[in-house]
């Protein structure tokens, strides 16, 4: 490899550095001004393509998500908790700033650790099938974000401590946010969200409220992936949110 092929190579691993930084924080888009044109680029998506382009006059739109980057900037390199000692990456959330839906996980796992970004392992793709293919909206389109931001070792429930480092900031996402319904997943994410001793299994499918926000509680997709017979109990669940949803932007 030649000089100018290795300061190429050092530009490319920036940028990306820069884009998954980026996105880490919640963004979906960049800002891409050129001298010609500027468009928006989506952040998700490396390498870097245009999804969007604005005529020469249009400013572009880019979503707000100035709360989210200061809730990103706040939780900073994090050792609020004996989490981070065992993390590899802080696993802070990702999807639209404006999103109507926020997916409430419980902490992550291991491929989640590993790639800094919420359900993106067998359990993860369980969940982007329901959303895709299910309820029919892009995973771009919803945010999705864990109740512990750091991996728990061995795939362990984060614990009382953990959870209350971490919860200020999840209620800030939530707040800066500021969905139009919560799915909460599983027991750990519904107990945490809704400060109940109640368990899953009787709390799914029925309406409740976090920080006046509906909160729709349900199966936890690895659970799902271990009793897939119950499946249908949570279609019937994600039913009520899209009827709900539906309803809401009609109000
Ligand atoms: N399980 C969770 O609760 N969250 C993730 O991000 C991945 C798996």
């Amino acid at each position: 490899m030649d000089e100018v092929q290795r300061e190429f190579l050092d530009i490319v691993t920036q940028v990306r550095a820069h884009l998954e930084y980026q996105r880490a924080l919640g963004m979906s888009f960049v800002e891409m001004v050129s001298s010609e044109s500027p468009r928006l680029t989506a952040v998700g998506a490396l390498p870097v393509s245009p999804i969007s382009t604005a005529s020469e006059n249009e400013k572009p739109t880019v979503p707000s998500s100035s709360g989210l980057v200061g809730v990103r900037e706040e939780l900073g390199d994090c050792s609020r908790c004996k989490l981070h000692r065992g993390r590899k990456n802080i696993v802070f959330g990702e999807g639209n700033p404006n999103a109507e839906l926020v997916f409430v996980g419980e902490g992550p796992g291991q491929e989640e650790d590993i790639q800094g970004r919420p359900f993106v392992g067998a359990a993860g793709q369980l969940l982007t099938d329901i959303i895709v293919k299910g309820m029919k909206i892009s995973r771009e389109d919803v945010y999705i974000c864990n109740i512990v931001k750091c991996r728990p070792p061995e795939n362990r429930n984060p614990e009382p401590d953990e959870i209350l480092a971490c919860e200020p900031f999840l209620i800030k996402q939530i707040q800066a946010i500021n969905p139009k319904i919560i799915i909460g997943l599983g027991n750990v994410a519904v107990k945490t969200l809704l400060k109940t001793k109640e368990g899953i299994t009787s709390l799914r499918g029925n309406w409740k409220s976090y920080q006046g926000i509906p909160l729709m509680p349900t199966f936890h997709p690895a659970y799902l992936l271990r009793n897939p017979s119950d499946k249908r109990l949570v279609w019937d669940d994600i039913k009520k949110v899209i009827a709900e949803l539906e309803k809401l932007r009609k109000d």
